[in-house]
């Protein structure tokens, strides 16, 4: 991949903000990879693709700090958690085996875990070294019988938002458009209901989240061809093309996708996220809109109906519990709005959100929701991240696990929302599950506990004293 191949990518015309000067290859400052690099957002994007052996081409530590960080869910095979690397050494640079020992570990992954397809990601060591990962991957391909795709996401090209984008080129360019899809089984729902094929893009099933979601879609009649990437396997990657609409679940990974299928295929596509009442039942709407089906139009808005009514039901107790709660959300890209409508439909009170890894149209929605003056964050300095905490009066602090140790420390209550969570939230069981994990964190005993001055300032006595009273 060249620096015109990179200018392309972060060119994207489907973008509604896609104004600003773009630079690939960029000079790189200390911390600049604390986000991941664009192997690292290759890696997120693909690794969900569970029937699929994933081979790292560089040394240990590419595949080493990066192996199994997500909590994508699969409802079958696990062979994508399986950490495979060329482990590539000093010797093997000098002595030029790069490409071979790549050749022979896609061999050894064929004849051990008969995969359904082999990715090989590049990274900077043998990127910069020259090793030639298309050819390697035309001839495994050849050789075994089995798909090799070439994922060229050296660390240094960019971000790992760039990253995503190259994963989506790379299964527009490799995958998609390569097999039909299957006849549709008969017998599954009443024969006046027309079924449709749809994708859903960027959707990674973290926690199995999206498992809440994807009954609905059955009931409607929408058949997920595939969910990019979350609980995917290869064969429905190839057979994406056919969708009637696709809906991008976050907005900054793999868009490119959803243009190349509307430009090529016809195939319409919207933004949407599973996140709160309002966000769920927009998508469902948009779907209907878009393969603009009556029949679909008028059940969609039924069901609609029952899950909000049956939600609202269960959330009444944990609304009561979370009015006027107030929230800091520290969480880059789509979920740094979408979590926000979320929080705002259990009546809590959205005092600022990150914005360190978001898009201008994250940020655009986010003024939408929270108004023009709205508190953004850039800053990932956790110490200045826990003053601001303190400043705007936050009763949670909601973001990535690597903030739980400084909110703990800083006595704030702590959601994990990121891609470590051990609950998924999507879809209208989703927002009462997060009801009840907020409620759970804010109102637990021990905040009173540690807020509460020390029993030895409280009294004068010393703690060498308190000590020997309890003992
Ligand atoms: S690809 Fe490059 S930047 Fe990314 S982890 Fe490997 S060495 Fe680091």
């Amino acid at each position: 991949m060249n620096q015109t191949d990179i200018q392309n990518l972060l060119d994207e015309p489907a973008c509604d903000h896609n104004t600003a000067g773009k630079t690939g290859c960029a000079r790189s400052k200390p911390g600049a990879t604390q986000g991941g690099c664009a192997f690292d957002g290759a890696q997120i994007a693909l690794l969900p693709i569970a029937d699929a052996a994933h081979i790292v081409h560089g040394p240990i530590g590419c595949s080493g700090s990066s192996w199994d960080l997500r909590g994508s869910s699969s409802s079958g095979p696990q062979l994508y958690r399986m950490g495979m690397t060329t482990e590539l050494s000093d010797v093997d640079v000098i002595m030029g085996r790069g490409e071979k020992k790549l050749f022979h570990a896609v061999r050894r992954a064929v004849e051990r875990y008969d995969p359904q397809a082999v990715f090989i990601y590049n990274t900077c060591v043998p990127a910069m070294h020259g090793d030639d990962i298309e050819a390697v991957a035309r001839d495994a391909s050849k050789r075994w019988g089995v798909p090799v795709i070439p994922v060229d996401c050296a660390g240094f090209y960019g971000t790992k938002s760039l990253g995503n984008r190259i994963a989506g080129q790379t299964l527009y360019q490799h995958v998609i458009g390569t097999r039909e899809p299957a006849p549709v089984a008969q017998g599954v729902l009443p024969t006046e209901i027309k079924i449709h094929n749809v994708n859903l893009i960027g959707e990674y099933n973290i926690a199995g989240e999206f498992w809440r979601v994807a009954p609905l879609f059955d009931e409607l009649g929408l058949r997920i061809l595939c969910t990019l990437s979350g609980d995917a396997r290869f064969r429905e990657v190839q057979t994406m093309h056919r969708a009637e609409a696709n809906m991008v679940v976050c907005s900054k990974a793999m868009l490119n996708v959803a243009r190349s299928l509307r430009e090529d295929y016809g195939t319409p596509f919207f933004e949407g996220s599973f996140y709160g009442f309002a966000d769920t039942s927009q998508a469902l709407r948009d779907f209907a809109r878009l393969i603009d089906d009556p029949s679909l139009s008028v059940r969609t808005e039924l069901l609609i109906l029952r899950e909000e009514n049956k939600a609202r039901a269960a959330l009444a107790p944990w609304r009561e519990r979370l009015a006027g709660k107030r929230a800091l959300i520290f969480s880059g890209g789509v979920k740094s709005w979408s979590v926000v409508s979320a929080l705002q439909d259990l009546g809590m009170d959205v005092v600022a959100t990150g914005t360190e890894k978001s898009t201008e149209e994250d940020r655009q929605r986010i003024r939408e929701l929270m108004g023009e003056n709205t508190r953004m964050i850039d800053d990932n300095d956790q110490g200045a991240l826990m003053n601001t905490c303190r400043e705007v009066g936050a009763d949670i602090l909601i973001a990535g696990g690597r903030y739980l140790y400084a909110a703990l420390k800083s006595r704030i209550a702590f959601l994990d929302i990121n891609h470590e969570r051990d609950f998924g939230y999507a879809g209208y069981d989703g927002l009462v599950e997060l009801a009840r994990q907020l409620a759970l964190a804010v109102h637990s005993p021990v905040w009173q506990r540690v807020r509460d001055e020390p029993a030895w300032l409280q009294t004068g006595r010393t703690v060498k004293r308190l000590l020997v009273e309890e003992v």
